[in-house]
């Protein structure tokens, strides 16, 4: 079962993957809980590459185009053969990420991007998506309270605010995959939350 965690940034993505995936492995379920953009060695090269602060001239179309690179080369050294032994896979971050910020935000569009997401995933969409749902304010706040320091971090509010509007555009296409979760509450109440999705897709 392929399961991802889709949110702007500073919506607690990384905390809920890691609690769902500390509750299912009490309940001694076959879990793994991957990253994106990275998670292989090659595909941590890109993420590099794509985070790095100074590379603030690179152009957006690149920058999609090395988004769906390491994700194909993450699916194929992590994702693909963990579903084969039979897996709980958790993915912070996977298409959608692509769709919100590329396609929509960048402006590139949804279609586009994910024309070349198809060629890089083949068919291999998520079973199911968590969307983590808060403000931009309160998103800024927990990545003050990390201390960010990547490339992104150089956005202002207004992107971030595209990139949460992109997202709703694809609940809207995706209803049956896309479920959204208040994560503005404490980790504790959106991580049961998560849980309940979870449990919905993953057989008892
Ligand atoms: O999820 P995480 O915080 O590790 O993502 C790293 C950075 O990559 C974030 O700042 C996020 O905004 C950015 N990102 C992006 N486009 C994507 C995926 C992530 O700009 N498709
Ligand atoms: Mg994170």
């Amino acid at each position: 079962v392929f399961i991802t965690f889709e949110g702007n940034d500073g919506a607690g993505k990384t905390t809920v993957c890691k609690g769902v995936e500390a509750q299912l492995k009490q309940a001694g379920r076959d879990v793994l809980y991957t990253r994106e953009p990275g998670g292989s060695r090659i595909a941590e090269a890109i993420r590099d590459l794509l985070l790095d602060p100074d590379n603030t001239d690179m152009d957006p179309r690149c920058e999609a185009l090395l988004y769906a690179a390491s994700r194909r080369q993450h699916l194929v050294e992590v994702i693909l053969p963990a579903l084969a032994e039979g897996k709980i896979v958790l993915c912070d971050r996977f298409i959608d990420s692509s769709l919100a910020y590329q396609g929509f935000a960048r402006a590139i569009g949804i279609d586009a991007v994910y024309a070349i997401n198809r060629f890089a995933i083949d068919d291999c969409m998520p079973d199911a998506t968590i969307f983590l749902s808060v403000s931009t304010e309160t998103g800024q706040k927990r990545m003050d309270l990390r201390g960010d320091k990547n490339r992104l971090d150089l956005e202002n509010s207004a992107f971030h605010q595209k990139v949460r509007q992109g997202y709703e555009e694809l609940i809207r296409r995706y209803p049956e995959r896309i479920t959204v979760i208040d994560a503005e509450p404490d980790q504790e109440t959106v991580i049961k939350a998560a849980m309940q999705v979870v449990r919905k897709v993953v057989e008892p």
